[in-house]
């Protein structure tokens, strides 16, 4: 699954030059089985536990292929009227799938990062208008807040549009990695105080570590009272509000005023797929509408999707969700995410019996955090379960990945691909197992 190549190994094998002459496609696509097949990470493996583990299902491959066929650019409504009329019916449809309110209305950008930049330039937007035109110099500096669990695109977002890494506040959490409310409120006031503009804030649900989930309402209160741009990111556990059992672990997200859901992470789509949802898409309009001559069409009420965002050319992205939804129904796509769902419950429980093996943060999803405790220091524990990961995914066929919480080295099940069953995560668990005894036994 995961391929045993050296850096620059599979370079090393591809012409330095392209081909004067054509090629034929027998062969390159002997080249392809030969070279790029088996020197690719396999995410859609079912073993694959890494990161969030995604799906390139059945459906989603032929939308992608239709999409790559038909070549339309989606640009503006006239450049593909079948395009833009059903990614706004498709992201109506997710809205709905996921029990939020019919004024939010969305579009689909390839990542969760670029939907989440897109967001925080719309709340720049708002707060400062006339720096469409002027640019932010001279201006009070402005503020975006979010916990220290939120995922590095928040940061790249701040940097890309000029307001600072040193404005973005990093919030401290409570012991299940949910951003702590009263210090959201401290860090307002004082930069307030300070004479710095809060503009917005993010919060998580389902952050990248944990897969916590911030007090969205709590948070929604202080970004009323504050007049702060409310983003959520639910860029993985987004898709499990179609549940309508999980839904509480939302409350609030419905007060935003933009939610980023990414299809391509738990909703069995191929990558990239990302829904921004927001509850005003005037506010994109006057971020980004631009129309030079050349892209005046005459058409009016319509929707141009090059107006919701930086990118102009776009990929026909809705066809593959459409084809998703409707291959598995609500009914199909809900019973995955709970048996995704009941597989990381089992785990966990297997986790608390085990006298030796923590499990470190709640499992509101399909995400368990976890982490080998032996005799020693936590810094030699630390040690223990890097070589306990890398004895894992050595075994194989499985693959994990690792993070940090509390500081602490800690291990990674994250069950998202369709193909994923028990005996995957039990074989996991078993490679868990015989890791430690075969750390302990030195070697
Ligand atoms: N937000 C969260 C909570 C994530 O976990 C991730 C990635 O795992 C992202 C954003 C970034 O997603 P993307 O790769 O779609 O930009």
């Amino acid at each position: 699954m995961v391929p045993r190549v050296s850096p620059g190994e599979v370079a090393a094998r591809l012409p330095e030059a392209p081909p004067e002459e054509a090629e034929d496609l027998d062969r390159i696509l002997d080249d392809y089985e030969r070279l790029i097949e088996p020197n690719v990470t396999h995410w859609n493996h079912p073993g694959f536990l890494a990161y969030f583990a995604i799906t390139g299902s059945g459906p989603g491959i032929v939308g992608e292929a239709l999409a790559a066929a038909l070549n339309v650019n989606a640009m503006l409504w006239k450049t593909s009227p079948a395009a833009t009329e059903l990614e706004e019916r498709v992201c109506d449809w997710l809205r709905d799938m996921l029990g939020l309110p019919a004024f939010f209305s969305g579009h689909i950008n390839d990542t969760a990062s670029i939907g989440s930049l897109v967001a925080l330039a719309a709340a720049r937007h708002r707060a400062a208008p006339r720096a469409r035109a002027r640019g932010l110099a001279g201006a009070a500096p402005m503020t975006v807040y979010c916990s220290d669990q939120a995922h590095s695109s928040i940061d790249k977002a701040l940097m890309t549009l000029g307001l600072g890494l040193d404005h973005l506040r990093h919030i401290g959490t409570d012991d299940a990695f949910r951003l702590d409310v009263d210090a959201l409120r401290s860090a307002v006031e004082a930069d307030l105080e300070a004479g710095l503009r809060p503009i917005a804030v993010v919060a998580v649900a389902g952050t990248t570590s944990s897969t916590s989930v911030d007090p969205i309402a709590a948070v929604a209160d202080l970004a009323a009272e504050h007049g702060l741009w409310l983003h959520v990111d639910a860029a993985y556990a987004g898709s499990a509000a179609i549940c309508p059992e999980l839904r509480p672990l939302f409350a609030g997200w419905e007060r935003a005023d933009s939610i980023v859901v990414n299809p391509h992470k738990w909703l069995f789509t191929p990558i990239d797929c990302s829904v921004l949802l927001v509850r005003d898409p005037e506010q994109l309009k006057g971020t980004f509408s631009l129309v030079p001559e050349y892209l005046k069409t005459g058409e009016e009420r319509v929707t141009n999707l090059m107006d919701l965002g930086v990118q102009l050319g776009r990929r026909f992205r809705a066809l593959k969700l459409w084809m998703v939804i409707r291959a598995f129904g609500l009914r199909g796509l809900r019973e995955a995410i709970r048996h995704h769902c009941a597989l990381a419950a089992e785990l966990a429980g297997r986790i608390d019996a085990h006298p030796e093996i923590e499990r470190v943060a709640p499992v509101p999803f399909s995400t368990v955090c976890f982490r080998w405790t032996p005799p020693g220091t936590p810094e030699e524990q630390d040690a223990a379960n890097e070589l306990l990961l890398a004895e894992v995914n050595a075994a194989g066929p499985v693959h994990l990945s690792h993070t940090r919480l509390a500081g602490r080295f800690v291990l990674r099940v994250a069950i998202g691909n369709l193909r994923t069953e028990r005996e995957h995560v039990d074989h996991a668990w078993r490679l868990v197992l015989e890791g430690t005894e075969r750390l302990r036994a030195g070697g």
